[in-house]
């Protein structure tokens, strides 16, 4: 199936019980058509878990749930905004290349290979955290 996220892409979630939440893509399941997320907007499953040996404890243990890809949207770098995903053909070193766009400001969408994806996050988390500021001004806080 086509995806427009890809591992370590930092994607906003659009629905869900995390909605309007961030987190970075921990994997994808391309055929299944899911991603698991890592960071705050991902959905945390509580698991009943059995001791296996005499000595483990069992209980509750919280993980990382999945969402249908088409519940995120990878964050632009560039203008720090989510969005739909564009494709374009560049040329690189003589060769065309697919690369995926940002169609709200035409800015390539960097793969985390070929990227910085922690600077991206920490700006991104920048402008969040700047955001909610704001938000609390407003709300008189
Ligand atoms: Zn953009």
């Amino acid at each position: 199936m086509k995806a427009n996220v890809k591992k370590g892409d930092v994607v906003m979630v659009i629905s869900g019980s995390t909605k309007d939440k961030q987190a970075t893509v921990a994997a994808v399941d391309y055929d299944g058509g899911r991603v698991t997320l890592e960071g705050e907007g991902a959905k945390k499953i509580k698991k009943h878990v059995k001791p296996k040996r005499a000595q483990d404890k069992g209980g509750i243990m919280e993980q990382s749930g999945t969402v249908h890809i088409s519940n995120v949207m990878p964050i632009c770098g560039a203008c720090g905004k989510p969005t739909r995903v564009g494709h374009k053909e560049i040329e690189e070193n003589g060769k065309k290349k697919k690369v995926r766009v940002c169609v709200k400001c035409g800015a390539v969408l960097t793969s985390p290979k070929l990227s910085q994806p922690k600077s991206i996050v920490e700006r991104v988390k920048k402008r969040i955290s700047r955001r909610s500021d704001k938000e609390k001004e407003k709300a008189g806080e």
